[in-house]
């Protein structure tokens, strides 16, 4: 993609010089938008209309200067809906939760989790690590995910996947029924979750599960342990009961892929931006 901004000079403070962004102000809604950076808008002879062609003074046909932002515009929206996070975490970022209170003592949670996050975003290298959050419920671990999945999402423009594992689960169940629309495709849906750039798995553990889920859980976490995915956890499982899961397979491939950390104390939930 060319650099947005004034030609030859430094990239544009707003969108870094891809010509797009999050604009966290709220509108409409109650979440911000990604938008065409006003440095492309400034460039734009097409109006903004599709197909992102204009008339120059010859009477040629030209490809609009905004051509290369709308488009990756488009394909970052693609990548949003794709990932399935869900709604009420889909447009989580990094700046949508404060690491102090009000009264300005720090929440320790919240800046780990801030660290944790900057991390993953602050370099161009892909990140080696995963997370295992773990937790009693309502403590953000889902929360926390997502953040850090549709950060990874925005900054690096691949794709991520949101994966509640009993849906997962029921799915792949379902590719063995002929009524369902995904009969016969379980190697596909099994293969693209174990490939794809950035994954959240929610509520690990499968207490009840059968030996075949269990199998077919190790075979995920096997092939992103294979791929070098990034991979984020979250269970409220006793990391006992994990240990217990496949003979140890499983947790021994997690902490190999993800640093454990152990979310408690407040719900930091509650030091998210007030959204107005
Ligand atoms: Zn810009
Ligand atoms: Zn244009």
């Amino acid at each position: 993609m060319s650099e947005a901004g004034v030609p030859g000079g430094t990239p544009c403070h707003r969108c870094g010089g891809g010509g797009f962004y999050y604009d966290p102000q709220i509108e409409v809604g109650r979440h911000g938008e990604l938008k065409i950076c006003t440095c492309v808008e400034a460039q734009c002879r097409c109006g903004g209309r599709p197909p992102f062609y204009f008339w120059d003074d010859q009477a040629r046909n030209q490809r609009c200067p905004c051509w290369p932002a709308r488009r990756g515009l488009v394909e970052l929206k693609r990548l949003f809906r794709e990932a399935d996070v869900p709604e009420r975490y889909r447009w989580k970022f990094l700046g949508d939760f404060h690491a102090t209170t009000p009264e300005g003592s720090l929440v320790r949670i919240a800046q780990d989790a801030r660290l944790y996050v900057s991390t993953l975003t602050d370099t161009d290298r892909e990140p080696e690590r995963g997370f295992l959050l773990h937790g009693r419920p309502g403590t953000g671990k889902t929360l926390l995910g997502c953040i850090m999945l549709n950060e990874l999402i925005l900054n690096r423009h691949r794709p991520g996947r949101f994966l509640n594992l009993s849906k997962y689960l029921q799915q792949l169940r379902d590719t063995y029924s002929e009524e369902s629309e995904h009969y016969g495709q379980t190697w596909r849906i099994i293969e693209s979750l174990g490939k794809v750039p950035y994954l959240v798995i929610d509520d690990f553990g499968v207490q009840r599960g059968t030996e075949w889920a269990k199998e077919v859980l190790y075979d995920l976490v096997d092939t992103r342990y294979a791929e070098k995915r990034f991979t984020v956890i979250t269970t409220n499982q006793p990391l006992g009961e994990l240990q217990q899961l496949s003979q140890g397979r499983i947790y021994s491939r997690l902490l190999e892929m993800c640093r454990l950390v152990e979310m408690e104390g407040e719900d930091f939930r509650q030091h998210l931006q007030p959204k107005v």
